[in-house]
């Protein structure tokens, strides 16, 4: 009988969850709470951090979860670092859910930077108009290139302004279209654009758009997690699980 430790957050847990929602499978779908109205899980979900590796193990225990599936985003490395650390501790086998990092096509012009501390350097020039899509969390380290337009797009309104002086926020979720973001672009007339490397096709939309009318991208890297058992769909949790649904791809 499985009971699942689902770490969210990102369209991949939500696909797994409806996944095994309707295989029947039970478990819990577990969001850091950074947005205010996380997407309705079809299984049970807790909101809020665990309290590090030893508060993980204490609820792996406490709630006699059988399986951690890691569907995070690829830059929340702390919570990967530390379900990899309280996995091993508690003895309860996991898996990530991971998204191949996006790779550079021919027309593409990116600059590589290992991080945002890398991104924010990278700024050190005269004035742009930069689209910056790295999320709410890291505007603040930003503020020492105050000489930039940047355009930010969020899931929520930012509780206080960020400390950006020329700045025009978007709150919206997505999914995005090149199309629609293209435009957008071109509305703000963005010659830049700062992405990290999520991968996957949910933020992709920007990088197409970018792609199709020239601009220059300042692609983050992804952090380095601890070796893990990694697979990148659905139908491999399942097969993970040696779940019989597996065989007709769900
Ligand atoms: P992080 O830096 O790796 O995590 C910091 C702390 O937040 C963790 O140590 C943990 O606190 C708590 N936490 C993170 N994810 C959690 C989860 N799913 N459930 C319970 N606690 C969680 O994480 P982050 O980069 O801030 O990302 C937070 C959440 O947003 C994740 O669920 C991630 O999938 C989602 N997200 C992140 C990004 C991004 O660019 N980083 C983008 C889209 C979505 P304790 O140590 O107290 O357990």
């Amino acid at each position: 009988m499985h009971n699942l430790l689902i770490l969210g957050g990102t369209t991949e847990a939500t696909a797994f969850a409806n996944a095994a929602a309707e295989a029947g499978i039970a478990g819990t779908v577990s969001f850091a709470g950074r947005v205010e109205r996380p997407k309705r899980q079809p299984l049970p979900q807790r909101i809020g951090g665990f309290g590090g590796v030893q508060g993980l193990v204490n609820y792996l225990v406490a709630h006699q979860i059988t399986h951690v599936i890691d569907a995070t985003h690829p830059f929340a490395s702390q919570m990967s670092g530390n379900a990899v650390v309280a996995c091993a501790q508690a003895g309860v086998p996991l898996v990530a859910l991971t998204r191949a990092a996006w790779v550079a096509q021919p027309e593409d012009r990116w600059a590589a930077v290992p991080d945002i501390s890398g991104a924010v350097a990278a700024l050190e020039q005269p004035a742009r108009r930069v689209m910056l899509a790295v999320g709410r969390m890291h505007l603040a380290e930003f503020a020492p290139n105050p000489q930039h337009f940047y355009l930010l797009r969020l899931v929520d309104a930012p509780k206080d302004p960020p400390p950006l002086p020329n700045h025009h926020v978007l709150v919206s979720r997505g999914p995005f279209t090149a199309e629609d973001d293209g435009a957008l672009m071109q509305a703000h007339d963005i010659d830049l654009v700062v992405s990290k490397n999520a991968g996957g096709t949910g933020a992709y939309a920007k990088i197409v758009a970018a792609r199709a009318l020239g601009l220059p991208v300042l692609m983050i890297d992804r952090p380095a997690i601890a070796a893990r058992t990694e697979v990148t769909t659905v139908a491999e949790v399942m097969a993970w699980l040696g779940h019989a649904g597996a065989d007709r791809g769900v």
